[in-house]
């Protein structure tokens, strides 16, 4: 259960529906009794979190998003994002780890359903996906989703260069590289983003966007690499080559072509990375509270909190972090296929306010608890090092957010402007 002394991830518990009430209990007691205590040590290691894995497996999460017809728990976009917030609250690498999972069976699930298809590729999807899911949900098997490369191709901006061409006899040739593959060396599949060459119009386009589960021990498939980043260091984001790995038909996580039209049509897609940091500047509110009282386990029991600048700081933090929720709730609830342009807008505008917010109160609350909170022996460091990570993280970083916003805000579909003459 949520500790009742602290302030619910989801603001008013009472607005939510059942199930969002028992997962996010779920997410906070797993995160409160296990996550917690481990975060520390895959964060010194640099390791993944494998014990957390085995406790999300356990307790059926990794199927969160696997339609209920599949035998998950059918999680919808609001009830998930809530219950990564929770998550990330705990432990920031498990959350976004843990993201990089369920990002493969929501794309494929829910927001697949909302998109067109033919009826063949409906039915031929829904057998796909089926084996997908029960490597999830029956075997507990780990996705990952690894699509940046370094270039331009993970902000949208040009075709993947990891290609991918219809093999003789069935399946498909895979081969590139991708950079910051979260999961690495520890997902059982890495649901690979390519570009397909040989469709029936030639190929090579944006438009022919693949989505691809590859098995971590195909042929080919090679972790390389150091990892010793700033922070979520729990990630374990190396580099993976596909080195011409055949994986067959039934690796499709989309029908061919579907990617890009989720691209286009389902932003919120790209939104799922921003939950883990709301999380985190959740944590870092919580913990100034807890320091200010007096009241962090292992700490000496000094109040700061008679200090008038220490009040006026975590007011600023607490109002920043209710302005953070409040866009947070507000775009999770408004997830769904062609959302109107106010509602992009939002979307863009609580991505940014996230990423941005939570590393702005984490640097508050060092600067308000002072020396002692950012020895390592605590976790504040560790949430002020994790939270500068979300705005740098594609194909929404903070700077792409702005000039999405901007473009969205001055120009109307299709508007063009006059040459400028010279
Ligand atoms: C902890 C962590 C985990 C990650 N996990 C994953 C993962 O699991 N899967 C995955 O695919 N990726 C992952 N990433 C990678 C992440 O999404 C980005 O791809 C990566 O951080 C981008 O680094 P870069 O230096 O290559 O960015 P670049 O593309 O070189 O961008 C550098 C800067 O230029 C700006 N920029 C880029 N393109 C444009 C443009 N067209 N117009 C204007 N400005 C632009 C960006 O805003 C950014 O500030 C992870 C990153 C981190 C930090």
């Amino acid at each position: 259960m949520p500790d009742a002394t602290l302030p619910h991830i989801a603001g008013d518990a009472a607005a939510l529906t059942i199930q969002q009430r028992e997962l996010i209990a779920l997410a906070a007691t797993l995160g409160r009794e296990r996550f917690a205590p481990r975060a520390a040590r895959w964060d010194r290691e640099a390791s993944f979190p494998f014990d957390n894995f085995v406790d999300l497996r356990n307790a059926g999460l990794l199927g969160i998003c696997v339609p209920r017809a599949h035998g998950g728990l059918g999680a919808d976009f609001a009830t998930y994002v809530m219950v990564a917030a929770e998550l990330g609250r705990h432990c920031g690498s498990t959350a976004l780890s843990f993201n990089m999972h369920v990002c493969s069976t929501m794309w494929s699930g829910f927001i697949a359903d909302s998109l067109d298809m033919t009826a063949a590729e409906r039915t031929e999807h829904e057998r796909i996906r089926g084996i997908h899911y029960g490597r999830v949900v029956g075997q507990g098997k780990v996705y990952s989703q690894p699509f940046s490369e370094g270039g331009a191709a993970a902000a949208g901006k040009a075709p993947w260069g990891t290609l991918a061409s219809h093999a003789d006899g069935g399946g498909y040739h895979v081969r590139g590289k991708k950079i910051f593959a979260s999961l690495s060396g520890a997902a059982d599949y890495y649901g690979v983003l390519c570009t397909l060459e040989d469709t029936a119009h030639g190929g090579g386009n944006l438009r022919d966007s693949l989505y691809l589960a590859v098995p971590a021990d195909a042929p080919g498939v090679k972790v390389t690499g150091d990892w010793d980043p700033l922070g979520m260091r729990g990630t374990v984001s190396r580099t993976l080559l596909l080195d011409d790995v055949w994986v067959p038909e039934e690796a499709r996580l989309m029908p061919e072509g579907l990617y890009f039209q989720a691209a286009q049509r389902y932003p919120h897609m790209f939104a799922t990375l921003s939950p883990t940091y709301m999380g985190i500047a959740q944590a870092a509110y919580d913990f100034s509270v807890a320091y200010l009282r007096g009241e962090v386990p292992n700490t000496p029991p000094v109040k700061r909190r008679m200090y008038p600048t220490k009040q006026i700081a975590v007011a600023e933090m607490r109002i920043k972090l209710e302005q953070t929720r409040a866009l947070f709730l507000q775009s999770a609830r408004e997830a769904r296929v062609d959302p109107d342009k106010d509602a992009r807008m939002r979307l863009l505008a609580a991505h940014y306010s996230i990423m941005e917010n939570a590393n702005d109160i984490c640097r508050v609350a060092v600067r308000t608890c002072g020396g002692q909170a950012m020895l390592k022996s605590l976790p504040l460091e560790r949430l002020y090092r994790d939270s500068r990570c979300g705005s740098l993280m594609l194909p929404w970083t903070a700077e792409l957010c702005v000039d999405r916003l901007g473009r969205e805000c001055l120009y109307e579909s299709g508007e063009r402007d006059e040459p400028i003459e010279a």
